[in-house]
């Protein structure tokens, strides 16, 4: 398939997904809510290389916002989505209608219970329902070989995770690096939305993470003086940043981690004016 098809009815994507499969085809699915950047790019790419046919899902889901969040303002631009997708050799793009994945009588949600109760979780407490569910039904439309996920959004990647394995669904789950900027900030179509001087002190939240890796390196295992060093570095470089939440987990687990071991990940949430940021780094 050297063209781009893009399919707008979840019956229009069933049943391509069912010819592909029929013809022997493995299809790896890429989701995203659109906006897409190098780190969506990367994922597409990656997913050429494990299967035969990329399916990219663009879809802004209504149920992972809440109401006082930015689901109105979330940058949309499907046509220059469409060219980067055909670029980076995509195949197939499913771009359904919120009218068409949420009519009115839905009211079936599926949720992962412990995974979700921290972090972004408490910070945001309906967003993984949104997620679990939204992922739950492309699965059943696209229905994948191959699934492709962000490091990223590392609680999402490790929620999906777990409700791919605990619903039994055949489908290889893929975490793949996060992609930045040259100054490491993390790409995210959000960070459109910073003005050039938030931009400027953006970096610092990478900054902070790296320099947690480099403590560990140097023998620190206490948590406890890794993130006051980090939260020094954040309110030098990054004065303007309120920081939600800085937490050390264990990798697949999420375990709050009071002595950095092995596995260990330092993942960070912070508001740089109405723009949130979230980053992460495994530093042991
Ligand atoms: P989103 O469109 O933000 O919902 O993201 C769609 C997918 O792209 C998710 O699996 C994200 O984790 C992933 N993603 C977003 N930003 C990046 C990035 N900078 N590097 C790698 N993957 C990313």
């Amino acid at each position: 398939m050297s063209t781009l098809t893009v399919t707008n009815s979840i019956i229009a994507q069933q049943e391509l997904s069912r010819r592909l499969a029929r013809r022997g085809k493995t299809i790896a699915i890429v989701p995203t809510m659109g906006a897409l950047h190098e780190g969506h790019l990367s994922l597409i790419r990656y997913g050429l290389k494990k299967a035969d046919v990329v399916v990219t899902t663009i879809f802004v889901n209504p149920t992972q916002f809440a109401p006082q969040e930015d689901l109105n303002r979330y940058p949309r631009d499907p046509q220059g989505d469409l060219k980067k997708i055909k670029q980076a050799g995509g195949q197939v793009v499913f771009m359904p209608s919120p009218k068409e994945m949420y009519p009115e009588a839905f009211e079936t949600y599926v949720s992962v219970e412990n995974l979700t109760r921290t972090l972004e979780g408490a910070a945001r407490p309906t967003h993984f329902r949104g997620v679990t569910t939204i992922v739950a039904k492309l699965f059943n439309m696209v229905r994948p070989d191959i699934a492709l996920f962000g490091m990223k959004d590392y609680q999402q990647a490790m929620v999906l995770k777990r409700m791919t394995t605990d619903l039994n669904w055949p489908i290889e789950f893929v975490i793949r690096p996060t992609i930045r900027e040259k100054d490491g900030l993390a790409l995210s179509s959000r960070n459109r939305f910073l003005s050039p001087d938030l931009r400027r002190q953006a970096p610092a939240l990478y900054r902070s993470l790296k320099a947690a890796r480099q403590m560990v390196r140097d023998g620190q295992t206490d948590a406890s003086a890794v993130e006051a060093e980090m939260r020094r570095i954040i309110g030098q470089g990054a004065p303007v940043a309120v920081i939600d939440y800085i937490a050390f987990t264990e990798m697949e687990s999420l375990k709050p981690v009071t002595v950095i071991g092995k596995d260990t990940v330092a993942s960070l949430a912070a508001r740089f004016g109405t723009v949130r940021l979230i980053d992460n780094l495994k530093i042991a």
